[in-house]
């Protein structure tokens, strides 16, 4: 008899993956890749049927929601087949996606009608110079006509989710809310993580709390705690009056970890933890060497969570703590 959930050391049900299907992107933020990003050779890319036997084993061991990521998740081929065949999954409470917004004026009704129930929309500024010192692409206008397709496309919640920096975006904290607030939209504001190496910026001289985000939005409106919670780093807050959600995403400053229910796969295969730590599990190799196998995956995954950390280490500097996983063939 095979225990049939995700638990950690730490009791915690794992619920929720976050699966990235590409790590291509049409967008170069300066926050997340350089420039001459070099993206791995497709051959080092799950398939779509090794994501989705991925994300079977996940959903057989009890996850209930499922966030497609990337890269750019919408530059995926094929990535509505995908989409579909996880949206006849009765299982599943949640399918979202996280995108950009570049292709949404396209995609966004064939996205609803695969079966995704929620999206979270990336925007950094609404000023067109600005967005393009963000993003390294002038798109501004492309992306609001996508935030305009997919509202009238019948998703459950669309959210945006801008990073703020102190001198580039903390001035049009206002601006986002209110523009969320127009368009019945949610929005999350994010502290900018130390993920990945970047040239562009210091990312202590741009850091910029959540709580100075929140003083900013308190000289307008008025924020009382939701009763929302996602088990993720997100807390968030009802704009009085209104039925926008604010969520506040504070890697640095509050530590979310306690009751932490998430776990991610890289578009390799690489099942990651924590964000904050570098242990991972290379489940390609293991898919490609049992293809089929679901039990074998089913066991890799079981065991792997027995090293989800307890929580992460950003807000301290302390040294990340890497740990090798060794090949693991399971069953
Ligand atoms: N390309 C899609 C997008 O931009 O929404 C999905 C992938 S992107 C990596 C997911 C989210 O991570 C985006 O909202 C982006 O702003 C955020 N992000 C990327 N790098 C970050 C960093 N270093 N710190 C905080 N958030 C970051
Ligand atoms: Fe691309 Fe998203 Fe990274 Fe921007 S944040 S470069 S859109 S993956």
């Amino acid at each position: 008899m095979h225990n049939s959930q995700l638990v950690d050391p730490f009791g915690r049900r794992i619920t929720y993956l976050r699966l990235s299907v590409t790590d291509r992107c049409d967008f170069r933020c300066t926050y997340c890749m350089g420039e001459d990003m070099v993206f791995a050779p497709r051959a080092q890319i799950l398939s779509l049927e090794e994501l989705y036997a991925v994300a079977d084993a996940f959903i057989g061991l009890g996850v209930r929601r499922i966030r497609i990521t990337g890269g750019e998740p919408l530059v995926r081929k094929n990535l509505l087949s995908l989409l579909a065949r996880l949206g006849r999954r009765a299982e599943l409470e949640d399918l979202a996606i996280t995108t950009n917004g570049s292709q949404l004026a396209e995609l966004a009704p064939q996205l609803r009608a695969a079966g995704v129930a929620r999206l979270n929309i990336s925007l950094d500024s609404l000023r067109r110079e600005r967005f393009a010192a963000f993003t390294r692409r002038d798109r501004l206008e492309q992306v609001l006509a996508g935030i305009d397709v997919a509202r009238a496309a019948g998703f459950r919640r669309i959210k945006l989710n801008t990073v703020v920096q102190k001198g580039r975006n903390d001035d049009e904290v206002l601006d986002l809310l209110e523009f969320a607030m127009a368009h019945g939209l949610d929005i999350s504001f994010i502290e900018e993580m130390p993920l990945g190496d970047i040239s562009s910026h210091s990312r202590q001289a741009t850091f910029c709390s959540s709580d100075e985000v929140r003083e900013r939005i308190a000289q307008r409106h008025v924020l009382v705690r939701s009763g929302r919670a996602t088990g993720g780093p997100s807390r968030y807050w009802q704009v009085v009056g209104s039925a926008t959600q604010v969520g506040f995403i504070s890697p640095h400053s509050h530590n979310f970890c306690g009751d932490c229910n998430r776990v991610r796969v890289t578009a390799e295969g690489k099942l990651v933890l924590c964000l904050g730590h570098d242990h991972a599990l290379d489940l390609k190799a293991l898919i490609r060497r049992h293809p089929g196998d679901r039990e074998c995956l089913r066991e890799a995954l079981q065991q792997a969570l027995r090293l989800k950390p307890e929580r992460h280490h950003f807000a301290n500097d302390e040294q990340v703590q890497v740990v090798r996983f060794m090949s693991m063939t399971g069953g």
